[in-house]
């Protein structure tokens, strides 16, 4: 058997897809791998939790103080002139008061300190006048405030991470204030990736007329050390029968995914699509995308299958546009929505109906403060430099030609809070 030619869309089963048609075949192909592990909380950043997490306690775990002031009795607060009251004790943090506040009394307290018996309300220490033993108090201050409630972050018996969560620093400090050591976590994935094309020259070496220097084994390597998967980074692979074939065999028995760059468009002389056919079922795909109009994806054995472009650029794009959400999945996260914000063109944008467009901008300040974005400048596939300047890409869809400046455009963010 065969696989269906790139360049004739209606032998592909996929044909040309759009760009939403394409992710969604992909996160249909990527089902959850099984394996679950338990680590240490510090060593659980970024892993994908594999149980929810319900609070054992309530935290804060005592009713406490939000303030450096004094404990009060509500009752006591005058609601016009002055109170004197008479200040019996004080309670820090770690060191509770052992005595009550009882009618006309009050006690020094600090933040995080626990609300001594008898005592509902705060005065913060700015908002009293104290004379020594006396502290003198006005109107104007309510019954209850500045004071934190036992349970108010986490009460016993919350849910406070749900599985599938892929864990942020906050959640690793929130685990610690629940007391709990260690989660279970699912197990990395195992991404085998190599570059293939007889131009590409590993770095270290000269090049030649005609060679390349391989960046993309560089770039997959980064994106996916980000998402924290086992890396299996095997080489170019020339462009030879058998080496191509026992590659993709080692790739396969070693990897939950195996993924290469370049011979998946049109014209390749070369034997990557003749082993994929003979090894598993991956469908060669065109889709209404620039940069990033070819994708294979399919199955090799138990592993799952991706065939990125050779450019550069397209690498990226269609890395986070396809892959990641896809690896994500089989890592057994909860989908993430992309964060897709709405902003004004500062600058005239070429496009030509047809594909859906990922191009790179530039977020700034516009001159009357708001958002704007900018085109990181030639848009050519092979420009990885419009990547590398750029800090988001912008959406144009299919059907939209050149973008006027002060148009509003829809942004990606590349990257939030590290
Ligand atoms: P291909 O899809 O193999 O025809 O490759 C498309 C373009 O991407 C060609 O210009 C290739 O030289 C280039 N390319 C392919 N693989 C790589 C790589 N690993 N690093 C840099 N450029 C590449
Ligand atoms: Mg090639």
């Amino acid at each position: 058997m065969t696989s269906p030619s790139p360049s004739d869309p209606c032998a592909a089963p996929g044909g040309l897809l759009t760009v939403d048609e394409a992710r969604a075949r992909l996160l249909d192909l990527a089902r959850p791998v099984g394996g679950v592990e338990q680590l240490a909380i510090r060593s659980a950043l970024g892993r994908v939790l594999a149980e929810p997490v319900i609070s054992t306690l309530d935290v804060p775990p005592y009713v406490n103080s939000a303030m450096d002031g004094y404990a009060v009795r509500g009752a006591d607060l005058p609601v016009e002139g002055e109170v004197r009251l008479r200040l019996v004790g004080k309670a820090m943090a770690g060191a509770p008061s052992d005595r009550a506040v009882g009618e006309g009394e009050c006690i020094r307290i600090m933040t995080g300190a626990m609300m001594p018996e008898g005592a509902d309300t705060v005065l913060m220490q700015e908002a009293v006048k104290v004379e020594e033993e006396t502290v003198v108090v006005g109107p104007g201050h309510q019954p209850g405030e500045n004071v934190r409630h036992k349970g108010e972050d986490m009460a016993i018996g919350d849910c406070v991470l749900e599985p599938g969560r892929r864990l942020l620093p906050a959640d690793i400090g929130l685990l610690a204030s629940l007391g709990i050591p260690e989660v279970r976590v699912h197990r990395r994935l195992r991404v085998a990736f190599f570059s293939t094309g007889d131009e590409l020259v590993p770095l270290g070496r000269p090049l030649a007329p005609g060679q390349i220097y391989d960046s993309n084994r560089y770039t997959l390597h980064a994106m996916l050390t980000r998402l924290g998967v086992v890396l299996l980074d095997m080489g170019i692979i020339p462009d030879d029968r058998e080496a191509v074939r026992a590659a993709f065999h080692d790739a396969m028995t070693q990897a939950d995914v195996v993924m290469t760059s370049g011979g998946v468009s049109v014209g390749e002389a070369d034997y990557v699509k003749q082993t994929l056919d003979e090894l598993g079922k991956v469908d060669f795909w065109r889709m209404k995308m620039k940069p990033g109009k070819p994708l294979a994806a399919g199955r090799l054995g138990d592993a799952l299958f991706f065939g990125l472009p050779g450019n550069p650029v397209s690498v990226m794009a269609t890395f986070y546009q396809f892959v990641q959400p896809a690896l994500l999945r089989m890592a057994g996260a909860l989908p993430e929505e992309p964060l897709i914000l709405k902003v004004r063109a500062a600058e005239r944008l070429k496009k030509s109906p047809g594909r859906l467009e990922y191009q790179r901008g530039r977020l700034r300040r516009g001159a009357d403060g708001e958002w704007e974005v900018v085109s990181t400048g030639r848009q050519g596939s092979h420009v990885l430099t419009s990547m590398s300047r750029a800090d988001c890409f912008i959406i144009l869809p299919a059907e939209s030609g050149d973008v006027a400046a002060g148009e509003t455009v829809e942004v990606q963010p590349f990257a939030g809070l590290v």
